[in-house]
């Protein structure tokens, strides 16, 4: 069982020496094969530079430089499409997980098919950080189902074609665990160390958070409904049209029976209006079953994840 590690760097210089010389340690230790793969998501200090002396000395090290900073969740794919390994271990190149913790997770990966790091004492200030994230954490796992109790942990261990099945867009890296229980994946959780950040400056603050829940509602759309818009529009769709036309139905029999002009009334506006909103709903879940389809066959993308064909793993 091969081991890729993935760490995405912005702007680390003062933590990359340390970190390069605790993780080889921690995999020098272990009877596995390994491959470290730096990620530096266009930095603009002098991570390049000290990843190029490394990865001169050390075979075992890959380096990928971004044109400029694309973010945490663009630098984990990147470092999972280049990945070799069975397993994919993630982690934050600033220090504050521990690359002893890898062994940990190494355990557990074997039954499972993605292990989840549990920062159960974090090293974070409580107002910008831990705070909203407990009530991001809480409000993940009841939307989506998954229960763990800290999305947000980078280090993660993960089997590679689990990873290499999954899209990743905005904010979405903590997502994983959820997305791939759609392909019916074994998660796992364990408790790993948590450092406040010694060195460098953390690049996130409150504002992150908005971004986490607006992906959440993403997902959870993308998981309940993505084969099947027309399931999840179709219902308001039809409510708002039905109403609408029992109102304008009232106001016919009303006008026909008593002769009353209903011209100026209030409701007849309301009844056009619930027809035409329902019509154009029904129309944007059509589209939206069309979209899926295109989705679907340009990418070759089955609707169904298999895990073995006559007993033969499927990749
Ligand atoms: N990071 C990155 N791109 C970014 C922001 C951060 O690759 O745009 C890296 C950063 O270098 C670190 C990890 O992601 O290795 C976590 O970042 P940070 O420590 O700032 O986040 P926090 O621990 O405060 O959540
Ligand atoms: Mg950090």
């Amino acid at each position: 069982m091969k081991v890729s590690v993935v760490v995405p760097l912005y702007n680390e210089e003062e933590n990359v020496p340390e970190l390069y010389t605790r993780l080889k340690t921690s995999l020098e230790a272990l009877p596995n094969e390994y491959e470290i793969l730096f990620v530096d998501d266009g930095s603009s200090d002098s991570t390049p530079v000290i990843l190029d002396k490394i990865r001169t000395t050390d075979k075992k090290v890959t380096v990928i430089n971004f044109r400029r900073n694309f973010g945490q969740t663009a630098a984990f794919a990147a470092g999972f499409d280049h990945a070799e390994g069975d397993v994919i271990i993630t982690m934050d190149g600033d220090l504050q997980n521990d690359p002893a913790d890898i062994s940990k997770l190494l355990e557990l990966i074997k039954d499972n098919d993605i292990v989840s790091g549990w920062r159960r004492s974090r090293k974070d200030p409580f107002m910008s950080r831990r705070l909203p994230s407990m009530l991001a954490n809480w409000l993940i796992s009841r939307v989506t189902g998954v229960p763990l109790h800290d999305y947000g942990c980078s280090m993660k261990a993960y089997k590679s074609d689990v990873v290499k099945n999954i899209r990743l867009y905005g904010e979405m890296h903590r997502f994983i665990p959820a997305v791939a229980k759609w392909y019916g994946v074994r998660v796992a959780e364990v408790e790993t160390v948590h450092h406040p950040r010694l060195r460098g400056k953390s690049k996130y603050g409150i504002s992150r958070t908005v971004r986490v829940i607006l992906d959440l509602i993403t997902v959870k759309f993308l998981l309940s409904f993505s084969t099947r818009p027309l399931q999840f529009f179709g219902p308001f769709g039809l409510i708002s049209a039905a109403s609408g036309f029992l109102i304008s139905l009232y106001l016919t029999i009303e006008k026909i029976i008593s002769g009353t002009d209903i011209g100026g009334r209030p409701l007849l506006l309301l009844g056009a209006l619930l027809i035409i909103v329902g019509v154009q709903i029904i129309g944007m879940g059509l589209l939206g079953e069309m979209v899926v389809r295109v989705y679907h066959e340009a990418q070759k993308k089955p609707i169904y994840v298999i895990r073995r064909i006559n007993g033969d793993e499927a990749q």
